[in-house]
């Protein structure tokens, strides 16, 4: 029988189409708004039966994962980095581990925060972000350069926490299970070794206000971020299962090295002076390099893992723009495919590209502006051709169009 359109149904509670708001059709039936409703009430006591509202996202790091499957994982996502994925997956087992464990007066496992040195743009805000992203777990990145001690003009450092607040819609709850990247930790080093007259506000003061939050305390957050005042409510926030993973170019850090290894190697053996890579002093770092760069030991102490992050070399660099899961060259790739252009860039296209990345000092930072600026006139041209169904990008394309470009100008001696 064929109905005519005025006699549908919800086909779960009978209601007529006149007497619901919504109806959704299937593929041999109907459903009513109030039918769709009821059906969400049911799924969420069915899976959920038990657990309070902040529980339902909170994270569930799946028994079966071990730091290999982490690194995995980050393979999908990161060039290269080897070392420091092992270092982040090994902490971010542990730290989810630790907050599993029933606690007893014997053991008590510290907090595994993790400090990353490497260049610009070399992948330290993106291993944090992966791994947050894995884990689901709210994550926030922030700048430690805008911080100051109280009382003086910037943000409080409690104000770290006000960001994992927004990103979770103020669920504390799950907050309190984040992670959390501050960039640029160097820069709040001690500016110069003696107790000067001018107090280091934004340098020594930053880095002591950070030490309780850091170890596992409950902080007052400016909800809104910014500076503390008296009228504001704060919202109490536990840091003791908040990961902190900080992360800094460490400028200049290759001398305070270069000192130890060679006072260590006069007196140890002058074998071991061959066998230093002179051009990488960044992979011996420690611990006491950063005291002697200026982070304060109480610091130091508080970011036990420490792992540093490679310069990227062309190879690497290639590679992160065609192979990761969301590699730019797939993203061109994607936008001309919409426009029914087959977009193919030819792996001289791509060395070059790299090679300009590594010469703009830019990292991997570099890839997108020096993409853009040779894909732009393409972009820009093409949707209008209707003719065109494939498009070669050639190394003599891309040195043409780059060179055009106010990048060009960024060169470096
Ligand atoms: P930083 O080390 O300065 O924190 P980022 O992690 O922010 O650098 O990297 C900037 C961008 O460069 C990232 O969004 C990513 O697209 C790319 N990138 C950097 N390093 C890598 C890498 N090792 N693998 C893949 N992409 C990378």
């Amino acid at each position: 029988m064929r109905r005519s359109k005025s006699n549908y149904r919800c086909s779960f509670c009978g209601r007529d189409k006149s007497e619901a708001l919504i109806l959704i059709a299937g593929i041999d039936g109907h459903i009513c708004e109030v039918c769709v409703e009821q059906a969400d009430e049911i799924i969420q006591e069915e899976l959920y039966a038990g657990r309070k509202e902040s529980e339902r996202d909170e994270f569930f790091m799946p028994d079966a994962v071990v730091p290999v499957g982490i690194k995995e994982h980050l393979d999908k996502y990161v060039i290269g980095q080897d070392e420091a994925k092992k270092y982040l997956s090994v902490a971010v087992y542990n730290h989810y581990k630790r907050l599993r464990q029933v606690r007893t007066d014997e053991v008590d496992i510290e907090k595994s925060n993790i400090l990353f040195v490497g260049r610009t743009g070399t992948g330290k805000t993106l291993l944090a972000k992966t791994i947050a992203k894995f884990l689901n777990v709210p994550f926030s990145i922030v700048d430690a350069t805008v911080f100051t001690e109280a009382g003086y003009v910037g943000e409080d450092v409690e104000s770290i926490l006000s960001r994992l607040l927004q990103v979770c819609d103020y669920n504390v709850a799950a907050a309190e299970k984040g992670i959390v990247y501050i960039d640029e930790i160097d820069k709040i080093a001690r500016k110069s070794d003696n107790p000067s007259i001018t107090r280091d506000v934004s340098g020594e003061g930053v880095q002591q206000a950070m030490l309780k939050m850091l170890e596992g305390t409950e902080v007052n957050v400016p909800p809104q971020g910014g500076r503390k005042h008296p009228e504001q409510k704060m919202v109490k926030v536990n840091t003791e299962n908040i990961l902190f993973i900080c992360g800094g170019a460490f400028d200049g850090i290759e001398k305070n090295i270069a000192r130890r290894i060679n006072t260590q190697v006069i007196s140890f053996s002058n074998e071991k002076k061959d066998r230093v890579d002179r051009d990488n002093l960044l992979q011996y770092i420690n611990h006491q390099d950063l005291k002697s760069y200026g982070l304060i030991p109480e610091l130091v102490g508080r970011l036990p893992v420490l792992t540093y992050l490679e310069p990227l070399d062309k190879e690497a660099l290639t590679k992160i723009l065609t192979e990761p899961r969301n590699a730019l060259i797939k993203q061109y790739e994607k936008l001309f495919d919409l426009e029914g252009v087959k977009l193919i860039f030819t792996k001289p296209a791509l060395e070059f590209v790299a090679e300009k990345a590594i010469e703009y000092k830019l990292g991997a930072r570099g890839l997108r502006s020096i993409c853009e600026a040779i894909m732009t006139d393409a972009m820009f041209e093409l949707p209008s051709d209707k003719e065109v169904t494939e498009f070669e990008v050639t190394e003599a394309y891309a040195r043409e169009k780059l060179s055009r470009s106010k990048l060009s100008k960024l060169k470096v001696a």
